[in-house]
């Protein structure tokens, strides 16, 4: 399988794609087709484990990686993961399912591709030849950050550098990163919001001076972002499990369409469902949840993406973005893969900060997509109003995407498919925030949320958060947006 340029041009093999992160013009690598999966491949994958299921899923695009190195990398990427099961899906009601991604080393559903981006990388720099070491860049609105650090930790052949909006996270997000262990790591808070941070970031990617530079130092440099397919593919598997585990249950049969709502922010998590149904999974409508920062709700209403708005900070900031990198791939497709017409609106959404879909497009996106925002008033009350019915606790991203999801199914009445919500935190990842939405306690300390949270919910704690609190503290430098390149060369010149 090969991959191509969403800007035109570019094609590379799938170890190339991910070594590299990004393409050379700037724009995003896809499969050049759709891998399909049939309904007896589905069948066989009824008894396979999730790492086996994730194996196949993989192999299918990936496939001058050998499949048995890849089963080997999952199921020891996802023996990391509590209780033995990576991707849990808890039933609600009849028509009402949580698959719950939060079970991970770092308690988001980042881990389940973060986990298993470090083999990725190593077996594609040696299909690719590469020998120079690997300088891995991450933009992050919080969680991709403590997962790409700890999936990288100590990888021989690799350093890695996360940047973050230092007033853009939450407390206990700066905490995991702050208090990173591991002789290859680097963490910069820097002033601006998420969206400054990511393109600072890419332009140090997209630089020819830049990567000459380090060239010469000996270093390539890749991404962790979900920009890079190898963020992308390991997603699409778990909607597959999803769904093959609705099959074993007798909860559907086979065949019978599945809607996923998906809380949203640079739209990887739900593109990867998307990709899922181009391979012939039968997914119905894909629910693009959104807080606050609702551009994409009104981009699948109008078919207008205008990011010129207010920011807003709200509890869920692993959302807080305006622009939402991988909806290129989306745009790609909508255009009938025109990388033309996807240069064109990028260009504009650089320059002007808008751009329009035609009304084919419009129509087009609007059978497959369905999207509502959830503002701070409405995260609180369905995190209430859930618990309260179902003793569930969820997190502030996880209750955008319920919000969501309700509004559609109350809308959508006759429809009678079932929803399966993605959960993408541990509520115990934001615990002041869900304290406060289930007790109407304002919390100030992260620990003593964790403990009053825990009494109120009989919930386990993560043993990955307790233990933050006896960390020391490692990482406090803050920069200028302007001033990331010196930063990484400082990194990579042995300077911490
Ligand atoms: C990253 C993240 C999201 C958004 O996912 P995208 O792939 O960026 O759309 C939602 N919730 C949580 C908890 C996250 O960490």
């Amino acid at each position: 399988m090969k991959f191509i340029s969403t800007r035109g041009g570019e094609c590379v093999t799938g170890a190339q794609a991910i070594v590299q992160g990004i393409a050379e013009d700037g724009g995003l690598f896809v499969p050049e087709t759709f891998p399909p999966v049939s309904e007896a491949e589905l069948e066989e994958m009824l008894s396979m484990s999730y790492a086996e299921r994730a194996a196949a899923v993989l192999h299918k695009y990936l496939d001058e990686y050998d499949y048995d190195g890849l089963k080997a990398a999952c199921e020891q990427a996802y023996s990391k993961f509590e209780e033995g099961d990576a991707a849990p899906l808890v039933k609600i009601d009849s028509s009402l399912y949580m698959l719950e991604l939060f079970h991970g080393p770092t308690c988001a559903f980042k881990d389940l591709a973060l986990t298993l981006l470090p083999y990725l990388l190593r077996k594609g720099c040696d299909i690719c030849g590469i020998r120079e070491q690997v300088l891995i860049l991450v933009a992050t609105s919080g969680d991709t950050g403590k997962a790409a650090l700890e999936g990288f930790k100590d990888a021989p052949g690799v350093k890695i550098m996360v940047f973050y909006p230092n007033d853009g996270v939450s407390k206990m997000q700066k905490l995991q990163m702050a208090t990173q262990e591991g002789g290859n790591v680097n963490v910069v808070a820097v002033r601006g919001n998420f969206d400054a941070c990511q393109s600072a970031v890419k332009a140090i990617f997209t630089s020819e001076a830049c990567k000459e530079e380090l060239k010469k130092k000996g270093y390539v440099l890749s991404s962790a972002n979900s920009i890079n397919f190898g963020r992308l593919a390991p997603q699409i598997a778990y909607y597959f499990s999803a769904y093959l585990d609705l099959v074993s249950s007798a909860q559907i049969k086979m065949g019978d369409k599945v809607n996923f709502a998906v809380p949203t922010g640079n739209f990887g998590n739900i593109l990867a469902a998307y990709y899922a149904k181009r391979m012939g999974l039968p997914v119905g409508k894909l629910i693009c949840a959104s807080n606050r920062n609702n551009v994409l709700t009104d981009f699948f209403d109008t078919g207008v993406y205008d990011k010129r708005r207010e920011f807003f900070k709200t509890t869920s900031p692993s959302m807080d973005i305006l622009i939402s990198s991988n909806l290129e791939r989306l745009l790609f497709e909508l255009s009938d893969r025109s990388a033309v017409r996807v240069s064109m609106r990028m260009e504009k959404l650089a320059k002007e900060g808008v751009y329009e879909l035609y009304d084919d497009e419009r129509e087009a996106v609007q059978k497959e997509f369905w999207a509502d925002f959830c503002d701070e008033d409405e995260t609180v009350e369905t995190i209430y109003e859930f618990f309260e019915e179902y003793q569930y606790p969820m997190d502030t991203h996880t209750a955008c995407a319920m919000f969501a999801a309700s509004n559609y199914m109350a809308e959508n009445k006759k429809e009678g498919a079932p929803m399966v919500v993605v959960s993408t935190a541990s509520p115990y990842k934001f615990p002041q925030a869900v304290m406060y939405a289930i007790t109407g306690n304002d919390i100030k300390d992260s620990f003593k949320a964790i403990k009053h949270l825990n009494i109120a919910t009989a919930m386990k704690v993560p043993a990955s958060l307790s233990k933050l609190r006896d960390k020391p503290v490692r990482f406090t430098a803050v920069a200028d947006k302007s001033a990331l390149y010196p930063a990484v060369l400082a990194f990579v010149n042995g300077a911490r």
